[in-house]
C-alpha cells in the first residue's frame, strides 16, 4: 500500500467506533431491503396461489412485518445519514487542522513562492468533498456489494437463465466505468487547480483594492478575474461532459436490464417456463440489483472528486519545513546579546553555485548591548542579514552565533523570543489595539500593555480612539495612520521585551514629526539591549556607537559617524548624496 493510501486511511483511526457502527447499520439496512421482496413473493406466490384458509389474516401479518422492517430501515438510514456524516465531518476537521498546523511550520522560503489564495483554497475547497467520500465511500461499497450479491443469489434461485441474462451487461459497464473514471479524475484535479487560481486572483485583487482604485484598475481586475473564471467554466464543461456520458450510459444500461427481463420473462411465461409471481419477484429484485450499480456509479464520481482533493492535501503535507529544530535543540535563555557572523554566505535560492549570492564570507561581530547601524544602498542585503539572525532563512555556508551559541543548535521558538523586530511595513492583525499589542506577549496584563504603549508613545493616540484599547483597527490596521501603526508595532516589541532588537527602516515611511516621536520611542527601547538599526536617512543613526557600511564586497567600512566622514569613503559619499 502506498504511503498516500496509508495516510488516507489513518484518519479513520480515532473514529473507528462510530465508523463500525455506521457500517453495521448499513449492513442491516441492506439486508432488510433484500428481505422485503422475498415477503412480497411469498404473498403473491405461496399465500395467494396455494389457497391459504385465512389468506387475509396472513397478508395482514406479513404487511405488519414489512412495516416493522421499514421501521428498522428508517432507523438505520437516519443513523447512517447523521452519525455517518459526523464521522466524515470530524475526519475532515482533522485534515483541516493538520494542514493549517503544517502551514504554520513552513518557513519563509516556502512562502516566498506561494500564493495565499491558493493555500487557502487547499484548506477550504479541496477538503470539501472529503466528508462525503470518507463515510459514504465504504458505506456505499458495502451496501452495494451486499445488495448486488444477495439479489444475484436470489435471482439465480428464482430462475437461472433469466438471472444470467440480467448479468450480461455488467462486464461492459465495468470496462466503461473504469475508462471514464480516469478521464474524470483528470478533470476533477484541473477544476481544483482552476478554482485555486480564482481564489488567488481574488485574494490579490481584494487585498490590493486601494491600489486598484487609485489606478482605476477595476476594469482590468474584472477582466483578469473573468479570464480565470472562464477557464474554470471550461474545465467544468469537460468535467460535466464526461459525467453526463457516464451517467446517461450507465442509467440506460440498467434500464435496459429491467426492460429486457420484463420482455423475456413475459415470453417465458407464455411458454410456461416461468410463473407470473416469479416474474414480479424477479422485477423487484432486478431493481435491487441495478440500484447498487447506480450507487457504484455515483460512488466512483464521489471517489474521484474526494481523492483529487486529498491528493492536493497530501502534496502539501509532504513538503518538509526546510528549517527545523535539531533533534537535540536546547532552549536559548538569559541572552546577553553578542552576535557573530562567521564566514556567512547566503543566496535566496539556497544553491550557491547557480544563483548570485546576496553576500559571501561575511564576518560580523556585535557585542552585547551595542547600538550598531547598518547602512548601504538599497538591495545590498541589509534586510537579508537581519532575517538570518532569527533564522528565517538558513545560510548556505558559515555560522551565526548568539553569545557563542550556534543558532542552529537551539529551538527556533526560544531563539525568536530573544529578538524583537520593527520593520518598515508593519503587519497588524484584524482585531483591537489591545489584541495587537498583546501579540508580543499574550499573557501580559492590561497594565503591562498600557505601560508598553506609553513607552512607545502610543498611549495618547490610543486613548483618543473611539473605544480606546478596544478599538477595532480594521484589517492590517487600515483605520490607523502609518505613524500610529508603527507605534503599535513598537509597543508590541516593548511588551515582548527581548534582549536583541532589529529596526529595519522602521521610520523610513514616516513624516518628520512622527519620525521624531518614534525615534524617541526606539531609542528608549534600545537602552541596555543589543540593537541593530538599518536606516535610510543617515541623520537618524549619527549617534550609533558603530556604523557598518555594507557593499557587494561585504562590510566595506566601519566606525563612528565622524570617523567615517573623515575617511571620505563610501559612507561619506552616501552621506553627502542623501543629506
Ligand atoms: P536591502 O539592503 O535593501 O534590505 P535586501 O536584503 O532586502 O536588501 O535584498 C537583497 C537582495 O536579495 C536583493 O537583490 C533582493 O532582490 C533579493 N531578495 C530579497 N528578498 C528576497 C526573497 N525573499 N527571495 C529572493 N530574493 C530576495
Ligand atoms: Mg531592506
Amino acid at each position: 500500500m502506498s504511503a498516500k493510501w496509508r495516510k488516507f486511511l489513518s484518519y479513520y483511526r480515532p473514529y473507528m467506533k462510530g465508523f463500525i457502527a455506521d457500517m453495521c447499520f448499513a449492513l442491516v439496512a441492506a439486508a432488510t431491503s433484500l428481505v422485503i421482496p422475498l415477503i412480497i413473493r411469498y404473498i403473491t406466490g405461496t399465500v395467494l396461489t396455494e389457497g391459504f384458509a385465512n389468506a387475509n389474516q396472513t397478508i395482514l401479518y406479513l404487511f405488519l412485518l414489512m412495516l416493522a422492517l421499514l421501521g428498522v430501515e428508517f432507523g438505520c438510514n437516519y443513523f447512517i445519514a447523521y452519525v455517518g456524516h459526523m464521522v466524515g465531518a470530524r475526519m475532515e476537521y482533522d485534515l483541516r487542522n493538520e494542514l493549517f498546523t503544517h502551514y504554520q511550520k513552513l518557513s519563509f522560503r516556502f512562502y516566498d513562492d506561494q500564493k495565499v489564495g491558493s493555500l487557502m483554497s487547499r484548506v477550504t475547497n479541496d477538503l470539501f468533498e472529503i466528508t462525503e467520500l470518507y463515510h459514504h465511500g465504504p458505506e456505499d461499497l458495502m451496501i452495494s456489494a451486499i445488495k448486488l450479491l444477495g439479489s444475484l443469489v436470489i435471482l439465480c434461485m428464482i430462475n437461472v437463465p433469466l438471472a444470467l441474462l440480467a448479468l450480461v451487461p455488467v462486464p461492459f459497464m465495468i470496462v466503461f466505468a473504469s475508462v471514464l473514471n480516469r478521464k474524470m479524475k483528470r478533470t476533477f484535479k484541473k477544476n481544483r487547480e482552476r478554482i485555486a487560481e480564482i481564489n488567488t486572483r481574488m485574494e490579490d485583487s481584494l487585498s490590493g483594492i486601494r491600489v486598484v482604485k487609485s489606478f482605476t484598475g477595476e476594469d482590468m481586475e474584472i477582466h483578469k478575474f473573468t479570464e480565470g473564471n472562464d477557464l474554470f467554466l471550461l474545465s467544468k464543461k469537460d468535467n460535466y461532459r464526461y459525467m453526463a456520458i457516464y451517467h446517461a450510459v450507465l442509467w440506460c444500461i440498467t434500464g435496459l436490464i429491467t426492460v429486457t427481463v420484463a420482455a423475456v420473462g413475459s415470453w417465458m411465461i407464455g411458454r410456461n417456463s416461468l410463473t407470473l409471481q416469479d416474474l414480479i419477484a424477479f422485477l423487484l429484485y432486478v431493481n435491487n440489483f441495478t440500484e447498487p450499480i447506480r450507487k457504484l456509479v455515483n460512488f466512483t464520481e464521489q471517489f474521484q472528486n474526494g481523492m483529487s482533493g486529498f491528493e492536493r492535501f497530501y502534496e502539501m503535507i509532504c513538503i518538509e519545513p526546510d528549517i527545523e529544530d535539531a533533534p537535540d535543540a536546547k532552549e536559548l535563555s538569559s541572552v546577553k546579546g553578542t552576535i557573530d557572523f562567521d564566514n556567512v554566505t547566503f543566496s535566496y535560492g539556497g544553491n550557491p553555485t547557480r544563483e548570485a549570492n546576496v553576500f559571501s564570507h561575511l564576518n560580523l561581530h556585535i557585542h552585547a548591548g551595542e547600538y550598531v547601524a547598518l547602512v548601504g544602498h538599497s538591495g545590498v542585503g541589509k534586510t537579508t542579514i537581519c532575517s538570518l539572525i532569527p533564522r528565517f532563512y538558513e545560510p548556505n555556508e558559515g555560522h551565526i552565533t548568539i553569545d557563542g551559541t550556534d543558532i542552529t543548535s537551539v529551538t527556533q521558538k526560544s531563539l525568536r523570543r530573544q529578538i524583537g523586530i520593527v520593520q518598515q511595513d508593519v503587519y497588524l492583525f484584524a482585531g483591537t489595539v489591545l489584541e495587537n499589542i498583546r501579540y508580543g506577549r499574550p499573557e501580559a496584563s492590561f497594565e503591562e500593555v498600557v505601560e508598553a504603549a506609553k513607552r512607545a508613545n502610543a498611549h495618547e493616540f490610543i486613548m483618543e480612539l473611539p473605544n480606546g484599547y478596544d478599538t477595532d483597527i480594521g484589517q492590517r490596521g487600515i483605520k490607523l495612520s502609518g505613524g500610529q501603526k508603527q507605534r503599535l508595532s513598537i509597543a508590541r516589541v516593548f511588551l515582548k521585551n527581548p534582549p536583541i532588537l532589529i529596526f529595519d527602516e522602521a521610520t523610513s515611511s514616516l513624516d518628520n514629526e512622527s519620525e521624531k516621536v518614534i525615534q524617541d520611542s526606539l531609542e528608549d527601547l534600545a537602552k541596555d539591549r543589543t540593537t541593530l538599526v538599518i536606516a535610510h536617512r543617515l541623520s537618524t543613526i549619527q549617534n550609533a556607537e558603530r556604523i557598518l557600511v555594507l557593499s557587494e564586497n561585504g562590510i566595506e567600512e566601519e566606525g563612528t559617524h565622524e570617523e567615517l566622514l573623515q575617511k571620505e569613503g563610501v559612507y561619506a559619499r552616501l552621506y553627502h548624496s542623501v543629506e
